[in-house]
């Protein structure tokens, strides 16, 4: 088989393949740190790091290129940690393990991190190298970009010297992003009313699986099923109809995925148990014909569980269940210059327990209309006031306002078209980058954003394509060659 090492370009695919031996897992990325320090000073660079851990590594121009602009290449140091359920790996320690598929790089059972290991690996390979040719170049390696991006919440003005920033961290090779949305999340907790259950009732569980999923941001405007919205239109249809009462309720994961899954407790008077078992049948029936082209793998079930020793009140059940139907989740608005362009979404994540006695809702809302996002916060914000719940925003992270005026976008469109022969897609992008972030802090930075084809990335799926490394590599280094001059 195959070795990365016998890749093209060898020294972006070498230094990869070191980087997957690197535990590096958001907010645990201190070997990673080590490792760039070392890698800087065995090759005589100068590198400092910051009091969040963000690592900047420069090298001087080359000679004759010392008239042109400071370039900063960023990417980000850590990576998500998910594996497929059987597999044991240990993400502190175990070094993660590439295969060939195909045209493509994967992981056995784990996420690869291409996303964005493959954007360090291409900077180590321009800062090692004698041969490309580049202005006055900054290498900046964020820390925790997965979990929180407080690597670029913390990075303070002056750190960094260039005016011209190149983030290598996104995943469709030939689109070139010139903007991304904003995020901030609402989260209610409801401190849960319970009384004993009561006797000539039985216990069911009532599952909502086989849903897609997907990221909050690229996939929201797709009409992929909500497990949570399906379950919870279930049980409010099944409450005006059987007297139900909920012991427990879960479904979704992450706060920027979509829900695949859901399951409620509920339990029933035992003399309607074959009623709702039909309800649930010809429910089904309904919601499967919705979603039958995107969710062909829909499933709702119902099962007879052990009695729990209590449910949530009538009243409290009552609001709960109408909050969450009126609970928006998906597109709310579509950019009015750029067609297709996803401006404004609210995802529906999760429902927990966190305790006996607290449920907490998480929703998460993005826009590239800073008020936008503010708007749909806020109205999540008084929904779930009314539910009575105690809610709070998260800090948030701001939009990256496209510039249609940039430098680097013209000369970025000249290159690819004289490399590949064809205008290479200019878009804005509906998840968090961290670029939204360095505005903040330089808002004179002129950015785009682009990287190889990746695919599945935050899921046990994540593959890089082996040829838009090569086309990645080659237009990265023309975009260095060409940076526009100083003054
Ligand atoms: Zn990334």
């Amino acid at each position: 088989m195959q070795k990365l090492s016998e890749l093209q370009p060898k020294e972006v695919w070498a230094y990869f393949e070191e980087i997957l031996a690197i535990p590096r897992i958001s907010k645990r990325e201190t070997q990673i740190i080590e490792y760039l320090e070392s890698f800087a000073s065995g090759h005589g660079l100068d590198c400092k790091r910051d009091h969040v851990g963000n690592i900047l590594i420069s090298k001087p121009a080359t000679p004759g290129m010392e008239s042109l602009k400071g370039i900063i290449l960023q990417s980000h140091m850590d990576m998500v940690g998910e594996k497929n359920a059987h597999v044991k790996h240990d993400f502190a320690k175990d070094p993660i393990q590439p295969q060939m598929d195909g045209g493509w790089v994967k992981a056995y059972d784990t996420t690869l991190g291409a996303d964005d290991g493959i954007g360090i690996a291409a900077s180590m390979a321009i800062l090692a190298s004698d041969q490309v040719r580049h202005g006055p170049l900054e290498c900046l390696f964020t820390t925790d970009e997965e979990s929180g991006m407080t690597g670029a919440l913390g990075l303070q003005p002056g750190f960094v010297k260039g005016s011209v920033l190149l983030n290598l961290d996104s995943e469709d090779e030939g689109e070139i992003f010139i903007g991304c949305a904003g995020g901030i999340d609402t989260v209610a907790s409801l401190r849960l009313k319970r009384k004993r259950t009561v006797r000539n009732s039985i216990a069911l569980r009532v599952c909502v699986n086989g849903l897609q999923g997907g990221h909050s941001g690229d996939d929201i405007h797709k009409g992929l099923g909500n497990s949570i919205k399906i379950l919870n239109r279930f049980l409010w249809n099944a409450d005006q109809r059987f007297k139900i009462r909920i012991a427990h309720l879960d479904g979704g994961k992450a706060r920027n995925a979509i829900p695949r899954e859901a399951t409620a407790v509920i339990t029933v008077p035992s003399k309607s148990l074959e009623l709702i078992r039909v309800y649930l049948e010809s429910f089904a029936g309904i919601v499967k014909k919705e979603f039958e082209v995107i969710e062909p793998e829909l499933e709702l079930t119902l099962q007879q569980v052990e009695m729990p020793d209590s449910v949530l009140r009538r009243k409290q059940q009552k609001k709960l269940l109408n909050a969450l139907y009126a609970c928006p989740h998906g597109l709310l608005a579509l950019n009015q210059e750029i067609p297709g362009m996803v401006e404004t979404s609210t995802n529906l994540a999760s429902v927990k327990h966190i305790d006996e006695d607290t449920l907490e809702i998480v929703t998460s809302q993005r826009s590239s209309v800073e008020s936008a996002k503010r708007d749909i916060a806020d109205r999540m914000l008084s929904l779930f006031t009314l539910l009575g719940a105690r809610v709070r925003h998260s800090d948030g992270y701001p939009g990256w306002k496209p510039n249609m005026d940039s430098q680097i976008l013209r000369i970025s469109r000249e290159v690819y078209a004289e490399l590949f022969g064809k205008e290479p897609e200019v878009k804005v992008i509906h998840a968090g980058l961290e670029c939204g972030l360095f505005l903040q802090k330089y808002p004179d930075l002129d950015m785009i954003s682009f990287g190889p084809t990746i695919k599945g990335a935050h899921t046990p799926e994540e593959r890089i394509e082996i040829e838009t490394v090569d086309r990645f590599w080659r237009f990265l280094i023309r975009m260095l060659e060409k940076a526009p001059v100083a003054g």
